[in-house]
């Protein structure tokens, strides 16, 4: 099966060209038609896998082009997987115009009011500092219809459960949920119940 066959977006499928991958990962071959049909995903697989794109090409796809709120929220345990999961983005995204900010603590807050002043589709951020922006009005979620829960349960190794909870809470409820995690502890059980509606769970 080859990306041309999944009923991806063109950009799509010339994006992943362009970035020399060929076929689809299995996560990538379940993943991006539940995806596209709209289902709520669990994913349980490891970073290494192609997660990512298993869960940004069909939801970058349904985005198609700019539109000025964000409609994506993507939510990591940690800067450097979202400063790398931003990196995929744009690269995936790359014969579309469609904008990504990537919000997370440790720097400062200009550049990342900017990027959100300007208007972006896709967030791409860690729990408390979008919490910061949540509090001050920088950013609002009243447009989010996909919300992604990456690597759950390393956030909830982190702490950062109650802060998650407090996001999703924030997000509409006509939305589509996806998480992906190594492992679901009865913790990360209780949130997918919460926060998924019939999720369909795909282990790699
Ligand atoms: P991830 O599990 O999303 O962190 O991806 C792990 C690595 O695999 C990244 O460097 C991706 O660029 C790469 N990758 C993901 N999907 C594919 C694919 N279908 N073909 C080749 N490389 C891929």
């Amino acid at each position: 099966m080859a990306f041309s066959n999944l009923g991806l977006s063109q950009t799509m499928v010339d994006g992943v060209k362009a970035m020399g991958y060929v076929e689809p990962t299995p996560i990538q071959l379940r993943a991006i038609p539940l995806i596209l049909s709209g289902q709520d995903v669990i994913g349980s697989a490891q970073t290494g896998t192609g997660k990512t794109a298993a869960f940004a090409l069909p939801i970058l796809s349904k985005l198609e082009s700019h539109q000025p709120r964000p409609r994506l929220l993507i939510l990591e345990p940690t800067r450097e997987l979202a400063a790398q999961v931003e990196t995929a983005i744009r690269d995936f995204a790359r014969f579309t115009n469609l904008r990504a900010a990537v919000l997370y603590g440790g720097v400062g807050y200009g550049r990342q009011m900017d990027a959100l002043k300007a208007g972006v589709d896709i967030i791409i951020a860690t729990p408390g500092r979008l919490l910061d922006h949540l509090e001050r009005g920088t950013c609002k979620f009243d447009q989010i219809k996909y919300l992604v829960l990456d690597e759950a349960d390393r956030m909830l190794d982190m702490g950062f459960l109650p802060d998650v909870r407090r996001i999703v809470d924030k997000c509409p409820r006509d939305r589509h949920t996806s998480l992906f995690s190594a492992t679901v502890p009865p913790q990360i059980e209780t949130l997918i119940k919460w926060a998924m509606k019939n999720p369909q769970t795909i282990e790699i």
